[in-house]
């Protein structure tokens, strides 16, 4: 029996299985179908201050987690000598109208007063940053301090050096319910019925967490969100920051690739890439940055976002003992995977927590039908 099974190898499962093996516990990491989950379809962006409309737990929970990252970032260089593409870039958010510009003005206010960097810019300082940007642009704000990474490196990179720490993965591992015994988790059960045991169960498993039998959430506290990214290649470097217009974001990569998303959906879990959404986000990349039509269609993908009801993750322990619950990130798994791997730790070896849970528990009314 080993100390801990977590259900899932996202974002979420892989970053807290890591952070428990360094406090060395043994640990097992149960994965139905690697590459399924989001995290592989994420497209990067470390943008607290870009997605806050407000300050409030969700807003701390994600600085917190930002201002982790480059420790994480490090830690995994030396561990697996890979470069997860973690550039502290800055990020723009620019509006096409001026009721736009006052609308994010009104909304990054707050930022200011909370000691956070933030510049408000008008249409040509906006140009001045990205030239690319179009002439309609008429300003918005600029953040120094956000980031980007790159997902698939990230989760490669957690999951070596998870191994490397003594993690045992098991693909094709299909968990169909936690195992409860006396009020208590004590493992799992997977769908070829065979036992995982262990003293504490983390569920991380994304969108599917709400599918998981005798956790304590209700059925449809978890539904999936499904986001359509579409890369385009242009020959040289079009931009060097993240760029948050309406209609799309714009997420560069060093190689000059750009990652145009997402799309927002309730569409069950079918993760397929549709002819109307291609459209919607080229029509909208290519007002924002016109010189992007030049630039040849790489691939395009769809992932499907773990959507708590109301958009705040779950994190902590909730009804059943030892079942600790690592899931519903929704937009920012990515981001929130170094404070989510320190918080399941942190319970699971009796530490304070880094923050305030009570926001994020499973057993909160804003999550009930
Ligand atoms: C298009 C798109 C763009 C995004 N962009 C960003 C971004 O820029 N920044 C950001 O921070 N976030 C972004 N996100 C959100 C982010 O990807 C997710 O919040 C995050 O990946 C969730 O991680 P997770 O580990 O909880 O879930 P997942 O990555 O979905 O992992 C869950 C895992 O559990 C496994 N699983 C499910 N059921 C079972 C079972 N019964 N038994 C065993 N295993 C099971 C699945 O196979 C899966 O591998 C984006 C998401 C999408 C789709």
């Amino acid at each position: 029996m080993s100390d801990v099974v977590v259900i899932g190898a996202g974002v979420a499962g892989c970053a807290s299985a890591l952070s428990l093996a360094r406090r060395g516990l043994s640990v097992r990491v149960l994965e139905r179908n690697p590459g399924e989950g989001a995290s592989w379809a994420a497209a990067g962006i470390l943008g607290p201050q870009l997605e806050a409309a407000g300050d409030g737990p969700m807003a701390r929970l994600c600085l917190a987690s930002r201002a982790l990252y480059p420790e994480l970032v490090a830690s995994l260089a030396e561990a697996t000598g890979i470069d997860v593409g973690y550039r502290r870039c800055g990020a723009l958010r620019v509006a096409l109208s001026a009721a736009g510009r006052e609308e994010i003005a009104r909304e990054i206010a707050w930022q200011k007063a909370a000691g956070l960097a933030m510049e408000l810019c008008d249409g040509d300082a906006a140009r001045a940053r990205a030239p690319a940007l179009c002439a309609e642009v008429t300003g918005g704000a600029w953040f120094a301090d956000e980031a980007r990474i790159d997902p698939p490196s990230l989760l490669r990179a957690l999951r070596i050096a998870a191994e490397r720490a003594g993690v045992q993965f098991r693909s094709g591992a299909a968990v169909r319910r936690v195992l409860v015994e006396r009020a208590r988790a004590v493992g799992a059960l997977l769908e070829d019925g065979s036992r995982v045991e262990a003293r504490w169960t983390v569920l991380a498993a994304g969108s599917w967490s709400s599918l998981i039998e005798a956790s304590g959430l209700a059925p449809q506290a978890v539904r999936p969100v499904r986001g359509q990214i579409v890369e385009l290649t242009p020959a040289s470097p079009v931009l060097s920051q993240v760029v948050f217009g309406p209609g799309c974001y714009l997420s560069p990569r060093d190689d000059g690739r750009v990652l145009v998303g997402a799309t927002m959906e309730f569409a069950g879990y079918v993760p397929a890439v549709t002819s109307g959404a291609v459209r919607d986000l080229l029509t909208a990349a290519l007002r924002l940055v016109p010189a992007l039509g030049e630039a040849p269609l790489g691939r395009t993908w769809a992932g499907l976002r773990p959507h708590p009801r109301d958009e705040l993750p779950i994190l902590g322990e909730g009804e059943i003992a030892n079942l600790v619950f690592a899931t519903g990130h929704f937009r920012n798994g990515v981001l929130l995977a170094p404070v989510t791997g320190k918080i399941v730790a942190a319970l699971i070896t009796g530490e304070e927590p880094p923050l305030d849970l009570a926001p994020f528990s499973a057993g909160r009314p804003g999550l009930a039908a």
